[in-house]
């Protein structure tokens, strides 16, 4: 479907294209998949080559030595079992800042007008550069984890519907017709939680298969709840930055905690999330 500087899409027909890479030699289109972004519309190809294998299934028994625990949240981006934290760089709250500022000077400008369609454009694009830099970030916080150990242990971040994307959606005469998911993907949504979901669901794994390591999940109901060191429960709010233990006297940050814990979860520990309900019965409860 590529003809020098040309691709034939259906529907639409001969496309201007620039074309990033060559098809290599040998493989066939099997997709494509078309996306407008702030500063253009894109088309994405997926290639098949019969003649590259699968990537052979990793194994490796994971051991107190050769395995990390990590913990993914908004105030340290990722916590682990060996004691490192990593925070998001200042680049999001600087570019935040340039956002609010630009999104209050599009307010101030009528509806419909065209600075104010302007300021929309550069609004668009400030978001689409956020999101680069912040995908190129965790792609050099993977990098850096899967260098640390053999195995990964990682919450099991179920998907949320936030972050699925709808269905697209044709009619009658077979052309796309809105289907909710640029209202969803909206501007106002969260980064903060499509980009946890999207790192450990997606670029930690891509990342760990590449270098040969294996990323585990594992449920993380009680991992912030119980003392990483004596395995008792030390309830916390959310706003409870620090585990203090009543019971053994381990004293450390939350995150640090859940990582360690996630760890030994990831080895075989299990933890007791029942608890006594109102009535007397015993009922499982998520406490992570
Ligand atoms: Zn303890």
């Amino acid at each position: 479907c590529i003809q020098g500087n040309q691709v034939t899409l259906p529907k639409l027909g001969e496309v201007k294209l620039i074309q990033h890479r060559q098809v290599p030699d040998g493989f066939t289109i099997k997709r494509a998949l078309v996306t407008k972004k702030a500063d253009g519309w894109y088309v994405t190809l997926t290639l098949e080559d019969k003649s590259v294998p699968d990537l052979p299934a990793i194994e490796i028994q994971p051991t107190e030595t050769n395995s990390i625990g990590v913990d993914a949240g908004l105030e340290y981006f990722i916590a682990c079992s060996d004691g490192t934290r990593k925070q998001p760089p200042k680049f999001y709250r600087q570019a935040e800042d340039k956002l609010a500022k630009l999104q209050a000077k599009r307010d101030a400008r009528a509806k419909g007008s065209k600075p104010r369609r302007k300021l929309n454009e550069r609004i668009a694009k400030l978001h689409q550069r956020i999101a680069r830099q912040r995908r190129q970030w965790h792609f050099e916080t993977a990098g850096e984890l899967v260098a640390k150990a053999d195995v990964l242990f990682v919450e099991d971040l179920k998907v949320s519907n936030m972050a699925r994307r709808n269905k697209p959606k044709q009619g009658e005469d077979g052309a796309f017709l809105p289907n909710g998911q640029s209202a969803k993907s909206g501007l106002n949504k969260s980064f903060a939680d499509a980009g946890i979901a999207g790192f450990l669901n997606e670029i930690l794994p891509y990342k760990a298969a590449k270098a040969g390591r294996l990323v585990v999940k594992v449920n993380p109901a009680g991992t912030s709840q119980h003392c990483a060191i004596c395995l008792n429960r030390v309830p916390k709010e959310l706003s409870d930055r620090w585990h203090e233990c009543p019971h053994c006297g381990a004293s450390m940050p939350r995150d640090l905690n859940s990582g360690v814990l996630i760890k030994k979860v990831g080895l075989g520990v299990r933890l007791t999330i029942k608890r006594e309900s109102r009535n007397g019965r015993r009922s499982p409860r998520r406490t992570a």
